[in-house]
């Protein structure tokens, strides 16, 4: 339409027509989100994990990660194809409560682990907060400011999704593609609180206990069975006027270590003081691992113990599967209510419903 102000009783002012403005849409933004959506088949994600390409092993992560059954058809087929490439590498667990500097403490062994051993780390993390409050203790900031810009480290927050057995078997899977990769060292880090110790435990090679002096770790850690795991025990933060009482809690984890009869590794734990923050003590941190690593490959139990976390996750994979059987499918999902309902109401044993839901789920798997 011609502007009005253009007519001739407005001499005074003319507006000319103007160019077309471009959208506030970006254009391009189409183009972008197919390529991004674009999935490469198994074969171009094993091809690209083989090469070492971050980016294809972050996508592979993350289907590893995913819901979907599409998504985990492709990388169960990722992680077969990556198996004959994994297996070397050196896989430690690092727990410790929150406060206790995993995150400093890892940046510092990591960086230094990278500076004087060869090869590349990998940091993943098994959280299990994610399950019950949809939050992390671990959390997602960069807490390890160095090494998340390190080129030759790899780091992965927790999967998120699922039971705790869920999470640690996918960070489990998620060690395979490291390892095909080419990442020879892998840091699993987990808080020290609950079963996740024991999940992380079953999937490394050396288990890292960081503790801190003079909090009552000491008994807390004796009570809750975490020593009789820890294949060596680090008391962070031992700087400034910490030296002493870390110097003094490092005995006391000695004597009572000494209460624990000898580990099938056949290596009694030790104990080490140092700071994550000052770096400290650091390369004596390492080099107990690797002295560790050395003695059992050499008496035999470094491949028992991973033949024996191969057969736990044989086990988790099929009690997991059941499980998952049993409360997807749909008939049951929709008794369950009912069941739940007489038990809590007294009309109903526990043991009879419990043996009339399984009896109807494998009924349903007859006549499938
Ligand atoms: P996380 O929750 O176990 O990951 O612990 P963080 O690494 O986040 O550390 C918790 C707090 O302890 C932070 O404020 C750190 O700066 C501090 N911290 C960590 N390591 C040391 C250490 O070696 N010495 C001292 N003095 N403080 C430390």
């Amino acid at each position: 339409m011609e502007h009005p102000e253009n007519s001739s009783e407005y001499a005074g002012l003319t507006v000319n027509s103007g160019v077309e403005q471009p959208s506030i849409v970006n254009p391009y933004l189409k183009k972008m989100r197919k390529k991004r959506q674009k999935f490469l088949n198994a074969d171009e994600y094993v091809e690209g994990i083989l090469k070492g390409d971050v980016s294809v092993l972050s996508q592979a992560v993350t289907l590893v990660e995913s819901v979907l059954p599409e998504h985990q058809a492709i990388a169960q087929e990722v992680i077969e194809k990556c198996l004959p490439f994994s297996g070397n590498s050196v896989r430690v667990g690092i727990s410790g409560v929150p406060g206790a500097g995993k995150s400093t403490s890892i940046d510092a062994f990591g960086i230094h682990l990278l500076n004087n051993y060869e090869g590349k780390l990998a940091v993943l993390a098994i959280d299990p907060s994610s399950e019950k409050t949809k939050g992390s203790i671990l959390g997602d900031k960069t807490r390890m400011e160095k090494l998340s810009v390190h080129p030759l480290s790899f780091i992965r927050p927790s999967p998120t999704a699922g039971s705790l057995g869920g999470v640690a078997r996918k960070t489990r899977e998620t060690i395979i593609l490291c390892e095909a990769a080419g990442y020879n060292h892998i840091f699993v880090e987990t808080v020290g609180v609950g079963q996740s110790e024991t999940a992380c435990h079953s999937m490394v090679d050396f288990f890292l206990l960081i503790q801190l002096a003079g909090t009552g770790d000491e008994l807390q850690g004796i009570k809750r069975g975490i020593m009789e795991i820890a294949d060596g025990i680090a008391i962070n933060k031992a700087d400034g006027n910490n030296v002493d009482k870390a110097n003094l809690a490092a005995t006391q984890f000695r004597n009572a270590l000494h209460l624990f009869p000898m580990p099938d590794s056949g290596v009694v734990p030790q104990v080490k003081c140092y700071s994550g923050f000052y770096e400290l003590g650091i390369d004596e941190i390492l080099k107990m691992i690797f002295d560790y690593i050395d003695i059992v490959k050499s008496n035999g139990y470094f491949q028992y113990r991973r033949n024996q976390q191969s057969k736990y996750w044989m086990y988790e994979s099929i009690n997991e599967q059941l499980r998952n059987g049993f409360y997807h499918h749909p008939d049951i999902k929709s008794l369950i209510p009912e069941m739940e309902k007489n038990v809590l109401g007294g009309k109903m044993t526990s043991f009879v419903a419990a043996h009339q839901l399984l009896t109807k789920y494998y009924d349903e798997l007859k006549n499938r």
